[in-house]
């Protein structure tokens, strides 16, 4: 009898080691995850702005206020916040642009890569 109560102590002591490793091995990838999530959501108050004497600003005649350049370079509708590279909203005073990766464009700015976006 007293055989058999070792052996089912010993299979729930396993079994107990293995709910510890499952909820421990839980917890680490729900930390892992949580901060590979918290690294990709960086709002646009955080990311720095696109410097307009930037190598890539200057090649794309990029500038934070679209209104100061000549006509004849741009039409007069065309602004980052409707542009299709633009991450934000018409509204966003500043937001992320995939030709700047990592920074923010202003949302009256304008460069001439600028495209219209997909009906
Ligand atoms: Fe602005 Fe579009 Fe140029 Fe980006 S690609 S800087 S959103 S005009």
């Amino acid at each position: 009898m007293d055989k058999n109560r070792d052996t089912n102590r010993g299979k729930a002591g396993q079994s107990m080691i293995s709910r510890r490793r499952f909820i421990k091995t839980a917890g680490a990838a729900t930390t892992a995850v949580t901060i590979g999530f918290g690294t990709t959501t960086a709002s646009a108050e955080e990311l720095p702005r696109v410097s307009e004497d930037g190598a890539m600003a200057k090649a794309l005649n990029y500038v934070h206020d679209a209104q100061t350049v000549d006509a004849a370079k741009r039409f007069s509708d065309r602004y980052c916040n409707n542009c299709a590279l633009y991450a934000g909203t018409a509204d966003d005073e500043w937001a992320g642009c995939s030709i700047f990766p990592g920074k923010v464009v202003a949302g009256r700015g304008w460069c001439s890569a600028w495209a219209p976006k997909q009906a």
